[in-house]
């Protein structure tokens, strides 16, 4: 591999401040609690800010906020909303290299990432859903469909600014009020967000940020104020946020983890195919619900895949996630690295094989190297469990119908890709795979007007697209 000469970005664009409070009803507070937390670097161990921790009663006070915010809000002709999320999304694309650069800081992640994926789907989707807001009565949910309420948004620290638009702008458009609760590890670019609704003057109280750990978002979802509770995250919370909201009135959509299958036959441009087994489990360091973890190959081509990913993975640049090349950022906590840890020494414990590119690792920070596991049987953890890291599960198959069954061998079920050059084969197979987005020929594809959610136990309910306002209507 040549070398090149560093390309970093500019940190001095983002203007982090030394401590934050929370942003309710259009006002920055300080939590009722005195605990606080400090939000790092990943890259460095770097100290970025301290964050305050909502309790009960700041959760409380928030959801008031969106309540009484709720009445004017809800009253305003869908065109008069639209201007506000239309506002949203241009303020958006203007801060865009900041707000990346704060991501990137906050996350991890690359900056080619955050600055080239992250933000033009955030602005993409605030302007999707804002002109959504008038048309309400056209999206197929009745001719005078009401919004709910005030909804309680959890979410994960993979996308964060990208989840929270995925949450805030399609509630808003169909007049919600939200209160949203970012992940830990990753708060900043929310608290942004709340600096940019005030500068689009959106009313007080439409929009409420609190700061927290799991705690803070127990208290929002199961707050008696809350109407509707999205959450996207593990399976396991998930779990115990369905079971805390049966019984209410609470209507509720979940976006939880998965184990996609990414099927290569022998037929398929492999050069293609490999680049988009690359993007499918190495973007984002492989912290994507709908990460192609599983490679199903052909067995006739098996060795031919292989050897070309393995010179692919051997161009991968890790480390500096603020140098415009670098292809593999850091992993998001330390936590999330001992996950990847355990669940990798698993895979050679129960006897697969484990292959990774000479790789430096710096000396800082949280980082794990591509790696690739060969000679996998479906019984292996590194087969059934969402590792949620740069790690790959190799499994070979023979016929369409083994590839099928192989695919929907788990309890997941949100997405898949298929690579061949026949048309009905894509068919036949999205046909029978049990995952709410099959990708042909291309893998790890968003756009807002595409409907994304799973089966089984990846949740339920749909995020973007005109499906995507069903969740925040009283349909
Ligand atoms: P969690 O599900 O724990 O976290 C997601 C969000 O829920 C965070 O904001 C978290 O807060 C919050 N939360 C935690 N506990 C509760 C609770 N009891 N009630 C309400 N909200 C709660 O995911 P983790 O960040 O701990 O990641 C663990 C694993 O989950 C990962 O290894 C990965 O496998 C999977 N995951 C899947 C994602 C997906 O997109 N499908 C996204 C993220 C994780 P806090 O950050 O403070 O803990």
């Amino acid at each position: 591999m040549f070398e090149y000469a560093p390309a970093p970005e500019s940190r001095e664009i983002v203007d982090i401040k030394p401590s934050y409070g929370l942003f309710i009803g259009g006002e920055w507070v300080d939590s009722q609690g005195e605990d606080h937390h400090k939000t790092i670097n990943p890259a460095s161990e770097e100290v970025l800010a301290e964050v305050a921790w909502a309790t009960e009663a700041d959760v409380d006070r928030a959801v008031q906020a969106a309540r009484t915010a709720f009445t004017t809000w809800s009253a305003l002709p869908g065109s008069e909303r639209a201007k506000y999320i239309f506002r949203i999304a241009r303020i958006i694309q203007e801060r865009a290299r900041e707000l990346a650069v704060l991501e990137t800081l906050d996350n991890g992640k690359p900056i080619r990432e955050s600055r080239d994926v992250d933000l033009p789907l955030v602005a993409a989707h605030f302007f999707y859903y804002a002109g959504w807001a008038d048309k309400l009565g056209y999206a197929g949910f009745g001719s005078d469909p009401r919004p709910l309420g005030v909804a309680g948004q959890v979410i994960p620290w993979n996308f964060p600014l990208l989840m929270l638009a995925w949450k805030i702008a399609p509630a808003l458009a169909c007049g919600n009020t939200v209160v949203l609760k970012p992940a830990e590890t990753t708060p900043l670019t929310a608290l942004a967000f709340a600096e940019i609704c005030r500068q689009a003057n959106l009313p007080p109280g439409v929009v409420n940020i609190v700061t927290g750990a799991g705690e803070t978002g127990a208290a929002l979802v199961n707050h008696p104020g809350v109407d509707k509770v999205a959450f996207t995250g593990s399976t396991e919370v998930g779990r115990m946020i369905a079971r805390s909201v049966a019984g209410t009135r609470k209507k509720l959509t979940l976006e939880l983890g998965g184990k996609a299958a990414n099927i290569v036959f022998e037929d398929a441009a492999l050069d293609q195919a490999v680049e988009g087994i690359v993007n499918g489990i190495f973007f984002n360091q492989g912290h994507v619900c709908c990460a192609g973890s599983r490679l199903l190959v052909q067995e006739s081509v098996a060795d031919e895949v292989l050897d070309a990913l393995k010179r692919r993975l051997s161009t991968l640049r890790l480390g500096d996630p603020m140098d415009k090349n670098t292809d593999i950022g850091a992993i998001n906590s330390a936590a999330q690295l001992a996950k990847i840890r355990e669940l990798s020494e698993a895979g050679v414990t129960e006897g697969a094989e484990r292959w990774s590119p000479p790789c430096p690792i710096p000396d800082r920070g949280f980082w794990f190297p591509p790696t690739v596991f060969t000679g996998v049987a479906q019984s292996h953890r590194i087969a059934r469990e969402e590792i949620f890291g740069p790690v790959l599960s190799v499994l070979t198959f023979r016929t369409p119908a083994e590839a099928v069954e192989k695919a929907n061998n788990t309890p997941y079920g949100l997405s898949a890709g298929i690579w061949t050059e026949k048309g009905s084969r894509i068919l036949w197979m999205a046909d029978r795979l049990r995952a709410g987005v099959v990708w042909a020929n291309t893998f790890n594809r968003f756009d807002p007007t595409s409907p994304f959610g799973g089966f089984k136990e990846s949740g339920y309910g749909r995020e973007g697209g005109r499906h995507g306002l069903e969740a925040y209507l009283a349909v």
